[in-house]
């Protein structure tokens, strides 16, 4: 049925394309401020050009000044001798510590790593961890909630076949091959995977209520995120609920392709579970999470399975749209 190479797990995702590592990490390194800012500022992390806010000062461009503050430079008005840092204006300004530590811990983010994990750096605090994070996550949440289309998945693949969409629930379908309690799951997700994209694309939303009483809103779901000529693949949770959903090439139940092919199937089953592990780690790391944290890990969730091989780049990309800083730059998402 669907084949798929085992890449739908943490590590394999945040495998990103070393960014950090060859380009950035680089210009970390002490003596090379001056190339690490004129990254920043092609990036748009910082400002390209800054007029003096004086009052009465004639709006003069200001230049860059070398100076002895932890950025090694300042923006200088030549005519009133008015300084500002070169973080002025940019989500930077809001971080206190270097430059190095800021990009480190967005690194950090994006490869998963604990915060604990950057503790031997003594330039690097805690707390403008958990914030540098809790920024990434913000920024990863604000664009996904700005790009509705990427969480309608599914229809013709870029060959003209009809994609593969799963549609299951966790934890009561056939997400893990893993025998587990039930009972330690409190939270219920209904979760969408796009089999035509590697890693899976996914759509991930909590239930409230009993299926029977969801019935509705899990239809809901399916209609306004799996797009027509969609070949779905539910569990037998689901599969009365959805099978007389209208517009779809097939509704298949896994546990009818079990019946006609058990080999098969059981290989199936293997590659359904390597589509959904990173989907399964998520939504077991929601259960003990506030409803608006496990609603920000579901969407840091889709953004990672669209962005994640090339978190650094895209990350940084949308934290300066999300801080609202003056210009942009655009790098269309993967294909
Ligand atoms: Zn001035």
């Amino acid at each position: 049925m669907m084949e798929c190479t085992p890449s739908s797990n943490f590590k394999e995702i945040t495998r990103h394309t070393d960014y950090f590592k060859n380009v950035v990490e680089p210009l970390l390194a002490t003596g090379c401020e001056e190339k690490l800012c004129e990254w920043m500022k092609k990036n748009c992390l910082i400002s390209k050009q800054l007029l003096c806010p004086v009052e009465g000062c004639g709006q003069e461009p200001m230049r860059w000044s070398k100076a002895r503050v932890i950025d090694r430079y300042n923006w200088i008005c030549v005519k009133c001798k008015k300084k500002l840092p070169i973080r002025h204006e940019s989500f930077l300004a809001d971080l206190k510590c270097d430059f190095s530590s800021v990009f480190t811990a967005i690194d950090g983010w994006c490869s998963h790593k604990l915060l604990t994990e950057f503790s031997d750096n003594k330039t690097y605090r805690v707390t403008v961890g958990k914030r540098i994070y809790s920024m990434c996550a913000s920024a990863a949440e604000s664009y996904m909630k700005n790009h509705p289309e990427l969480g309608v998945l599914g229809g013709k693949t870029p060959d003209g076949e009809d994609a593969v969409v799963i549609v299951d629930v966790f934890p009561d379908g056939s997400m893990t091959l893993q025998p587990q309690n039930n009972n330690n799951y409190t939270k219920k997700v209904l979760c969408v995977a796009d089999t035509s994209h590697i890693p899976a694309r996914v759509w991930t939303q909590l239930l409230e209520n009993s299926y029977e009483e969801d019935q509705s809103k899990i239809m809901d779901i399916v209609i306004a995120h799996v797009k027509p000529n969609s070949t779905i693949v539910t569990s037998h949770i689901l599969y009365p609920f959805i099978k007389n959903v209208q517009g779809y090439s097939e509704v298949i139940n896994i546990k009818t392709l079990m019946t006609f092919d058990p080999a098969e199937h059981q290989r199936s089953l293997k590659n359904i579970e390597t589509i959904w592990a990173t989907t399964v780690e998520t939504c077991q790391q929601v259960q003990n999470l506030s409803p608006n944290a496990a609603e920000q890990l579901l969407w840091e969730l889709h953004w990672r399975q669209i962005f994640g091989l090339d978190a650094f780049r895209y990350i940084l990309q949308h934290i300066v749209q999300y801080t609202n800083t003056s210009s942009q730059i655009v790098i269309s998402a993967p294909k």
